[in-house]
Protein backbone atom coordinates (compact mmCIF):
# COMPACT_ATOMS: atom_id res chain seq x y z
CA UNK A 1 0.00 0.00 0.00
CA UNK A 2 1.09 3.48 -0.83
CA UNK A 3 0.81 6.42 1.14
CA UNK A 4 -2.15 7.95 -1.22
CA UNK A 5 -3.80 4.63 -0.43
CA UNK A 6 -3.69 4.65 3.19
CA UNK A 7 -4.83 8.46 3.00
CA UNK A 8 -7.87 7.19 1.28
CA UNK A 9 -8.62 4.48 3.45
CA UNK A 10 -8.59 6.16 6.70
CA UNK A 11 -10.03 9.23 5.87
CA UNK A 12 -10.59 12.34 7.89
CA UNK A 13 -14.23 11.14 8.93
CA UNK A 14 -12.77 7.42 10.15
CA UNK A 15 -9.96 8.92 11.81
CA UNK A 16 -12.24 11.48 13.46
CA UNK A 17 -14.08 8.48 15.02
CA UNK A 18 -10.89 6.30 15.82
CA UNK A 19 -9.50 9.25 17.47
CA UNK A 20 -12.47 10.03 19.53
CA UNK A 21 -14.85 7.22 19.52
CA UNK A 22 -18.37 7.75 20.12
CA UNK A 23 -20.60 6.13 22.84
CA UNK A 24 -17.67 4.02 24.15
CA UNK A 25 -18.47 3.46 27.73
CA UNK A 26 -20.80 0.02 28.44
CA UNK A 27 -24.50 0.39 28.86
CA UNK A 28 -25.26 -0.65 32.53
CA UNK A 29 -27.96 -2.27 32.77
CA UNK A 30 -28.30 -3.33 29.57
CA UNK A 31 -30.87 -5.25 27.26
CA UNK A 32 -28.29 -6.47 24.44
CA UNK A 33 -24.86 -7.70 25.37
CA UNK A 34 -22.56 -9.25 22.73
CA UNK A 35 -18.80 -9.35 22.05
CA UNK A 36 -17.37 -9.91 18.29
CA UNK A 37 -13.75 -10.82 17.65
CA UNK A 38 -11.85 -10.52 13.98
CA UNK A 39 -8.99 -12.83 14.43
CA UNK A 40 -7.37 -11.64 10.80
CA UNK A 41 -6.65 -8.38 12.69
CA UNK A 42 -6.76 -8.33 15.97
CA UNK A 43 -10.02 -6.36 16.12
CA UNK A 44 -12.41 -6.79 19.25
CA UNK A 45 -15.83 -5.14 19.93
CA UNK A 46 -17.87 -5.55 22.95
CA UNK A 47 -22.09 -3.98 22.01
CA UNK A 48 -24.22 -3.04 24.91
CA UNK A 49 -27.14 -1.44 24.27
CA UNK A 50 -30.55 -0.62 26.28
CA UNK A 51 -34.16 -0.40 24.58
CA UNK A 52 -37.29 2.56 25.52
CA UNK A 53 -40.41 1.38 26.15
CA UNK A 54 -41.36 1.30 22.68
CA UNK A 55 -37.96 -1.18 21.99
CA UNK A 56 -35.58 1.66 20.35
CA UNK A 57 -32.22 2.08 20.98
CA UNK A 58 -31.68 4.21 23.99
CA UNK A 59 -28.64 3.88 24.63
CA UNK A 60 -25.51 2.26 22.86
CA UNK A 61 -21.94 0.92 23.92
CA UNK A 62 -18.81 -0.23 21.53
CA UNK A 63 -16.19 -0.29 22.90
CA UNK A 64 -12.99 -2.71 21.81
CA UNK A 65 -9.57 -2.30 20.80
CA UNK A 66 -8.70 -2.62 17.51
CA UNK A 67 -7.57 -1.16 14.10
CA UNK A 68 -8.88 2.63 12.88
CA UNK A 69 -11.23 0.97 10.57
CA UNK A 70 -13.05 -1.60 13.08
CA UNK A 71 -13.36 0.96 15.65
CA UNK A 72 -14.54 3.69 13.67
CA UNK A 73 -17.19 1.66 12.03
CA UNK A 74 -18.60 0.61 15.86
CA UNK A 75 -18.01 4.28 16.56
CA UNK A 76 -20.60 5.08 13.45
CA UNK A 77 -22.41 2.14 14.09
CA UNK A 78 -23.62 3.63 17.71
CA UNK A 79 -24.81 7.04 16.36
CA UNK A 80 -26.80 5.93 13.52
CA UNK A 81 -28.15 2.65 15.89
CA UNK A 82 -29.86 5.43 18.33
CA UNK A 83 -33.48 5.43 18.01
CA UNK A 84 -34.11 3.09 15.39
CA UNK A 85 -36.09 -0.42 15.96
CA UNK A 86 -34.44 -3.78 15.98
CA UNK A 87 -36.42 -4.24 12.60
CA UNK A 88 -34.78 -0.65 11.40
CA UNK A 89 -31.05 -1.54 12.64
CA UNK A 90 -31.67 -5.05 10.82
CA UNK A 91 -32.23 -3.20 7.45
CA UNK A 92 -29.73 -0.74 8.03
CA UNK A 93 -27.34 -3.84 8.58
CA UNK A 94 -28.02 -5.44 5.47
CA UNK A 95 -27.64 -2.12 3.58
CA UNK A 96 -24.44 -1.44 5.11
CA UNK A 97 -22.98 -4.82 4.33
CA UNK A 98 -24.51 -5.08 0.62
CA UNK A 99 -22.66 -1.35 0.50
CA UNK A 100 -19.80 -2.88 1.40
CA UNK A 101 -20.46 -5.66 -1.00
CA UNK A 102 -20.13 -3.17 -3.83
CA UNK A 103 -23.61 -2.96 -4.28
CA UNK A 104 -25.11 -0.22 -6.24
CA UNK A 105 -28.23 1.66 -4.13
CA UNK A 106 -30.28 4.46 -4.34
CA UNK A 107 -29.52 8.04 -2.91
CA UNK A 108 -31.94 7.60 -0.31
CA UNK A 109 -30.40 4.58 0.46
CA UNK A 110 -26.88 6.14 0.62
CA UNK A 111 -28.15 9.19 2.82
CA UNK A 112 -29.80 6.44 5.58
CA UNK A 113 -25.77 5.57 5.82
CA UNK A 114 -24.83 9.12 6.32
CA UNK A 115 -21.13 8.64 7.31
CA UNK A 116 -21.06 4.79 7.12
CA UNK A 117 -20.81 5.76 3.35
CA UNK A 118 -17.03 6.63 4.18
CA UNK A 119 -16.10 3.19 5.11
CA UNK A 120 -16.71 2.21 1.35
CA UNK A 121 -13.24 2.89 0.45
CA UNK A 122 -12.02 -0.06 2.06
CA UNK A 123 -13.29 -2.45 -0.41
CA UNK A 124 -10.45 -1.52 -2.41
CA UNK A 125 -9.04 -3.93 0.29
CA UNK A 126 -10.90 -6.97 0.94
CA UNK A 127 -9.33 -8.17 3.73
CA UNK A 128 -10.02 -4.75 5.64
CA UNK A 129 -14.02 -5.37 4.77
CA UNK A 130 -14.04 -7.87 8.18
CA UNK A 131 -12.68 -4.71 10.13
CA UNK A 132 -15.65 -2.49 8.63
CA UNK A 133 -18.19 -5.47 9.54
CA UNK A 134 -16.73 -6.43 12.54
CA UNK A 135 -19.20 -4.39 14.69
CA UNK A 136 -22.29 -4.89 12.91
CA UNK A 137 -21.71 -8.76 12.89
CA UNK A 138 -21.48 -8.31 16.47
CA UNK A 139 -24.55 -6.23 16.30
CA UNK A 140 -26.27 -9.09 14.36
CA UNK A 141 -25.14 -11.52 17.05
CA UNK A 142 -27.00 -9.17 19.74
CA UNK A 143 -30.06 -8.53 18.20
CA UNK A 144 -30.09 -12.63 17.60
CA UNK A 145 -30.10 -13.07 21.09
CA UNK A 146 -32.15 -10.19 23.31
CA UNK A 147 -30.82 -9.96 27.12
CA UNK A 148 -33.80 -8.68 29.30
CA UNK A 149 -32.04 -7.10 32.38
ZN1 LIG B 1 -8.99 -4.46 11.60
Amino acid sequence: MTMDDLDTLYGEIILDHFRNPRNAAAVEPYDMWAEGYNPFCGDQVIFTASLDSTQRFAKIGCNGQGCAISQASASMMSEILKGKTIDEAKALLERFRSAMRGEVFSEEEEEALGELVALQDVRRFPIRIKCALLAWSTLHDAMDQPITS
